[in-house]
């Protein structure tokens, strides 16, 4: 038994150097792709409930690598956190994202909002300030058209700090939407206090409806302190029909998910958009 425990050992050791020279690969190779360009935004649309149609966007990264194909955050953005890659990361998301609005201005798209996710890492002393200034000067987008997700744990911890970050944006005219609404215990009264504009119910809550009875009563109760808040409710992976009327029967006035359509890239996203003014 003792041999068996210290194989065991030496096995465990194995697998735990494998995945941190997998981890420094991955660090040392994000580096590079942030020079050389190798990042996208894929965009997935958001559209309201009563209507289906799309009133704006989610911007997700993806990486297009050069031997591994299209990689998803999955793959690399822990490895981002954790080396605090997602800063610089982060930063190209929000020029990208406000590079993108204007390029669609130009192109004669009706306008409309674009959320880009900001990490934790981002709101360190006046980064995200400073990102998020440069982005929309650059690309010379109203920062109402750029609004940030910030997600419930993020939001959670350091409440003084985002506070007076929060304000400022605010002060701006920026929206802020708290993402994976329902998974990060946030109470009531600390809620009221954040200038936030809207609350992303986490898909995980979604999954159960319509016949989840707790899921059901979670997502109603969110959707009705979220408009006594003066917020507005956006559901997140919303992927049947079935989903979809429940959520509308609740008024929750927005919606995301694969019923109404995957994340695309910057192209078959604008068409999407021309096909629905064009109908
Ligand atoms: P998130 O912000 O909660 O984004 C929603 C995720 O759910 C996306 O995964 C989206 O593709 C997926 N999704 C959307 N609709 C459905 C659906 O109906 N069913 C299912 N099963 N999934 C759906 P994605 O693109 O893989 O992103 C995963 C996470 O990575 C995001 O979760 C976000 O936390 C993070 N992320 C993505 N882009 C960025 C970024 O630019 N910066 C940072 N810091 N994090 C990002
Ligand atoms: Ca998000
Ligand atoms: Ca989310
Ligand atoms: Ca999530």
């Amino acid at each position: 038994a003792k041999a068996n425990g210290k194989n065991q050992v030496v096995v465990f050791d194995a697998h735990l150097r494998a995945a941190s020279e997998q981890s420094l690969r991955i660090e040392s190779e994000l580096w590079l792709a942030l020079e050389r360009g190798e990042l996208r935004l894929f965009y997935q649309p958001i559209v309201e409930l009563a209507s289906g149609r799309t009133v704006g966007a989610e911007a997700l990264v993806r990486w297009q690598h050069p031997q591994r194909g299209l990689l998803g955050p999955a793959d690399f953005i822990d490895v981002a956190e954790s080396t605090g890659l997602v800063v610089p990361l982060g930063g190209w998301v929000l020029a990208e994202a406000a590079r993108q609005l204007a390029r669609w201005d130009a192109d004669g798209l009706a306008p409309m909002q674009m959320a880009v996710n900001v990490s934790a890492r981002q709101l360190g002393g006046d980064v995200l300030l400073q990102q998020y200034r440069s982005a929309v000067d650059a690309a010379g987008c109203a920062p109402q058209r750029l609004e940030i997700e910030l997600t419930e744990h993020t939001l959670v911890d350091n409440v003084d700090v985002n506070l007076r970050l929060l304000n400022r944006l605010r002060d701006w005219g920026v929206s802020i939407a708290i993402d994976d609404f329902g998974t990060g215990l946030s109470s009531l009264a600390y809620l009221k206090h954040l200038p936030v504009n809207k609350l992303k119910i986490d898909r995980s809550f979604v999954d159960g409806l319509p016949g989840d009875a707790g899921d059901h009563a979670i997502v109603s109760a969110a959707v009705s302190m979220a408009h006594a808040l003066g917020m507005q409710v956006v559901a997140e992976g919303v992927e049947t029909r079935a989903q979809a009327d429940v959520l509308c029967g609740l008024h929750a006035s927005l919606a995301q998910g694969w019923l109404f359509g995957r994340p695309v890239d910057a192209q078959a996203f604008a068409q999407r958009l021309r096909d629905q003014d064009a109908a």
